[in-house]
């Protein structure tokens, strides 16, 4: 695990294990795929929270119930944060933030997920965005 993705996650859920809340020292913590590694789960931003290593090993592959709703919430949060990358893209920021704010759904792919909503529809592959659609309305 990279140090600066760590260190993220770590002030991001302000030092507390995402499931049971404990205050964590950094030198303490788990990083835990929320949606499991195993179950095909991404390394990016939004699908790695802060765990004790009691709950991060409790866990295990469990899927949780509100993986959707964690997902979308912490992408929404680490596009805010400037984490996700899309200076590829000639895309208007102001559009772009539209879309994004506006996500209420999620489809994941073999390795890029997909978050959709009224505005339209971003791909994302390793904290980038690969590939932005406008709806037509
Ligand atoms: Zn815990």
């Amino acid at each position: 695990m990279d140090r600066r993705v760590k260190k993220y996650i770590y002030l991001r859920d302000g030092g507390h294990c995402y499931h049971c809340g404990k205050d964590l020292k950094i030198n303490q913590v788990n990083i835990d795929h929320y949606n499991p590694k195993s179950k095909g789960g991404s390394n990016d931003d939004f699908n790695l929270v802060l765990s004790c290593r009691k709950c991060n090993k409790y866990k295990r592959s469990m899927v949780p119930m509100d993986i959707d709703a964690v997902n979308i919430l912490l992408m929404k949060q680490a596009f805010q944060d400037g984490r996700i990358n899309f200076d590829n893209l000639k895309e208007d920021i102001i559009e772009l933030r539209k879309i994004v704010y506006d996500v209420n759904k999620i489809n994941r792919g073999a390795k890029k997920v997909e978050f959709l909503g009224p505005k339209g529809k971003i791909t994302i592959f390793d904290n980038k965005i690969v590939t932005v659609q406008h709806s037509v309305v």
